[in-house]
């Protein structure tokens, strides 16, 4: 179980460019990770010798003590919140095995805590209610506005005391429907504190997509803003929740209140469309009511949110999560993979709408008193440099984004980096996908100047906080690999038939045991939550995802095991091949999928985005495939490049390789649904250059 901790052990006398592994090797591993797992980047000495975890010896001694006694490890952290009832002796209780009964995950449970009231009240007790909580920046440059925490506090307490006067009560779900408000963490908050179960869904879903998650989830109310402006667009969210409203009501689920912001920005009150004795003005109820609200105590198991997961393969999942295994994990997992320090300032560039937005934009950081900043807008709105300039503005000093960004802004050009300091940057983060090693270099070197650790973070929905992580300082990165556990995570990559394989391998990433901040259930379907998550591989939790370890006993993410292709009977990554196609110079981002193919099983068809004002062309169509081969090996190479002025990705900006299968194999007929697309029209185009090579 420790195969890595050996590694990190004799990591520090690594010589650099070690032994290389050998082709054969590379091919049953079948990954490019031949050249890329000698490419180490340290950290500075100053950044080390400041940082939480140092050192690898450091690493590894919170490591094992978070393996060998878990019970000791957490309760030490979660003695840092308030409770006002402490947890039974017991820790924690778990069954993860199908074999032997239900699956049933518990934490700290007899515990009654509140996570509202450990973020801003216990923060203000400490003095610290002066401090800026959230700093807000709007779509338009120089529409701002910020919070303290004894201000979130005050705000929050009215939202919550106006949801108890409309009979909202413990247990009860509300759906939030919000762009990137303030309103939103506080509408999130304001839930937390009377025990009230929130569930955000991305301000960007159609109307159908909402109406199936309040059908699932039967809310009491709604709390939504009448229109958004995204980039020039101006949104009227309000007539799509009015979409979704009656939709639900076809199918028996009938909500009572939609709490609407009047977001005026956008527009005006007098042009939202209005459903009397349903629909209320926020602005017209909320601030009559007192700014100080009594807390509710909630038992550690009680449920905290739902989240539907992006839906990328299939039908949404609502991932359950509870209150105070959630809380202890968001805190601690935030403050070690960021090496947070109190004068540090966050900016996660995620939506609320995504698990990113809960445990990293709200809970996690304001657990930990950090002042956040929240981002209405678009990243390349009015221009590619608006994130730049949002960090020199606020000074901000830890930047957590996603590759998808980090590869559109490359792709724009340099230039539009460098024109800001970033001076105050020390702590770079990546999430949702892998990222490419081209992709790292560039966050790297021009975003970072050479001078701030990545922290390239696996987790998922349901995992609920980081699971392989860099912890910034403590040890040499590889570009493109997520490096480590984090404490009380014990991964492990299995064969077909479930059984772990120990060192240099690639197989199915599974966790050992459970940890504070998993989720509990899929909300009303304990079934399905055991079947996709627990039987594939009995005795572990199986993350859906293909991984490889390297010699060192670095872990990288290969993917969706979905995604997996099988060339000729290499089992070959989407992932390593499309960062082969990006690390060209003239390929801005790359799709493959998997296409029958009558001898070699499988064949390899790349969909391939170009560098702005580069034209189409055979040469380059050539060179492309040479950088596939070079890289990973002629076993690998594509047999179709598919020009793709755009990609169909999901609106948490991951691509949508379900379409892109159909789309390679012709299927057009059998596309299904796109309405969760955030471009559904890059469809068409791609259809429209389906025979253009
Ligand atoms: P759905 O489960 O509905 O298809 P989703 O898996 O995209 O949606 P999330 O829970 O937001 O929803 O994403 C988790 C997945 O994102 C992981 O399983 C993994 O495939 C990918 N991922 C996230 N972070 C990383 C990372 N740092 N490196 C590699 N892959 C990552
Ligand atoms: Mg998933």
């Amino acid at each position: 179980s420790s195969d890595h901790l050996r590694h990190v052990e004799s990591m520090a006398q690594l010589p650099s460019g070690a032994r290389r592994i050998s082709h054969l090797n590379a091919v049953i591993l079948g990954a490019s990770l031949a050249s890329e797992e000698n490419d180490l980047v340290f950290p500075s000495h100053d950044f080390s010798r400041q940082a939480l975890v140092s050192s690898p010896e450091q690493y590894r001694k919170m490591y094992e003590s978070s393996i060998e006694d878990p019970a000791g490890f957490w309760s030490e952290i979660a003695s840092q919140f308030y409770w006002n009832n402490k947890w039974d002796p017991e820790v924690y209780s778990e069954n993860i095995d199908v074999r032997k009964g239900t699956v049933k995950l518990e934490w700290f449970k007899g515990g009654r805590t509140n996570i509202t009231y450990n973020a801003l009240d216990r923060n203000i007790e400490a003095g610290n209610g002066g401090k800026v909580a959230i700093y807000w920046e709007g779509n338009e440059p120089g529409d701002d506005g910020q919070l303290t925490y004894a201000q979130l506090l005050e705000k929050v307490c009215q939202l919550a005391n106006y949801l108890k006067h409309v009979g909202v009560r413990k247990g009860d779900a509300v759906v939030i429907y919000l762009p990137m408000l303030m309103e939103l963490p506080i509408a999130m908050l304001a839930c937390a504190r009377i025990g009230a179960v929130h569930s955000v869904v991305f301000a960007g879903f159609s109307a159908e997509s909402l109406a199936q998650r309040i059908i699932d989830c039967k809310p009491k109310v709604v709390i939504t803003c009448n229109a958004v402006r995204r980039g020039s667009k101006a949104i009227h969210l309000k007539e799509i929740v009015d979409g979704a409203l009656i939709e639900s009501v076809k199918n028996g689920v009938s909500v009572g209140l939609c709490l609407t912001l009047e977001n005026k920005s956008a527009m005006k009150r007098e042009d939202s469309k209005w459903q009397e004795g349903r629909d209320v003005w926020w602005q017209d109820v909320v601030p009559q009511f007192p700014i100080k609200c009594s807390v509710e105590w909630i038992d550690a198991e009680d449920p905290l949110f739902l989240l539907y997961t992006s839906g990328s393969t299939g039908k949404p999942k609502g991932v359950l999560h509870t209150t105070g295994g959630y809380m202890v994990y968001s805190a601690a997992t935030f403050k070690y993979a960021f090496d947070y320090k109190p004068s540090d300032i966050y900016w996660c560039t995620a939506d609320c709408g995504w698990i990113t937005g809960h445990s990293y934009v709200t809970y996690g950081p304001l657990l930990n008193g950090a002042t956040v900043v929240v981002f209405e807008g678009a990243p390349n709105y009015p221009d590619s440099g608006r994130c730049w300039d949002i960090v020199d503005k606020y000074k901000v000093t830890i930047f957590y984004t996603a590759p998808t960004l980090v590869r559109s802004l490359m792709r724009e050009g340099d230039e539009y980096v460098t024109r800001y300091h970033r001076k105050s940057l020390r702590v770079l983060g990546s999430v949702g996908e892998p990222i490419n090693p081209s992709a790292w270099r560039w966050f790297y070197n021009v975003v970072g100047d050479s001078r701030c650790p990545i922290s390239d973070t696996w987790w998922q929905t349901e995992t609920g906080g980081f699971m392989i992580t860099p912890l910034p300082g403590a040890w040499p990165q590889k570009p493109g690999s997520a490096t480590f556990p984090f404490f009380g995570i014990q991964p492990v990559i299995v064969d077909e038939k479930g059984n772990e394989i120990e060192g240099e391998c690639s197989g199915y990433l599974c966790i050992k045991k459970s940890w504070p901040g998993a989720f509990r259930t899929l909300y009303g379907d304990h079934e399905r939550y055991e079947t996709t998550y627990f039987k594939p591989f009995a005795g572990y939790y199986f993350s859906g995802d293909g991984c490889s370890r390297d010699k060192d006993g670095y872990f990288w993410l290969t993917g969706r095991v979905d995604d997996v292709i099988n060339v000729s009977g290499h089992r070959i990554g989407t992932a390593e091949v499309e960062s082969a196609l990006v690390s060209h110079p003239h390929c801005a981002e790359a799709a493959v999928v998997g296409v029958e193919h009558e001898i070699k099983g499988q064949g390899i068809y790349a969909f391939v985005t170009l560098v702005e004002g580069i034209p189409y062309s055979e040469e380059l169509r050539k060179s492309l495939v040479l950088a596939v081969r070079n890289q990973i090996g002629a076993f690998a190479a594509p047999d179709k490049i598919h020009w793709a002025p755009g990609l169909p990705k999901t609106r948490s900006g991951k691509i949508m390789r379900r379409i892109l299968r159909k789309i390679a194999s012709g299927q057009l007929e059998e596309l299904g649904d796109t309405s969760t697309l955030a471009d559904p029209g890059v469809v068409d185009q791609l259809i429209a250059l389906r025979d253009c090579q």
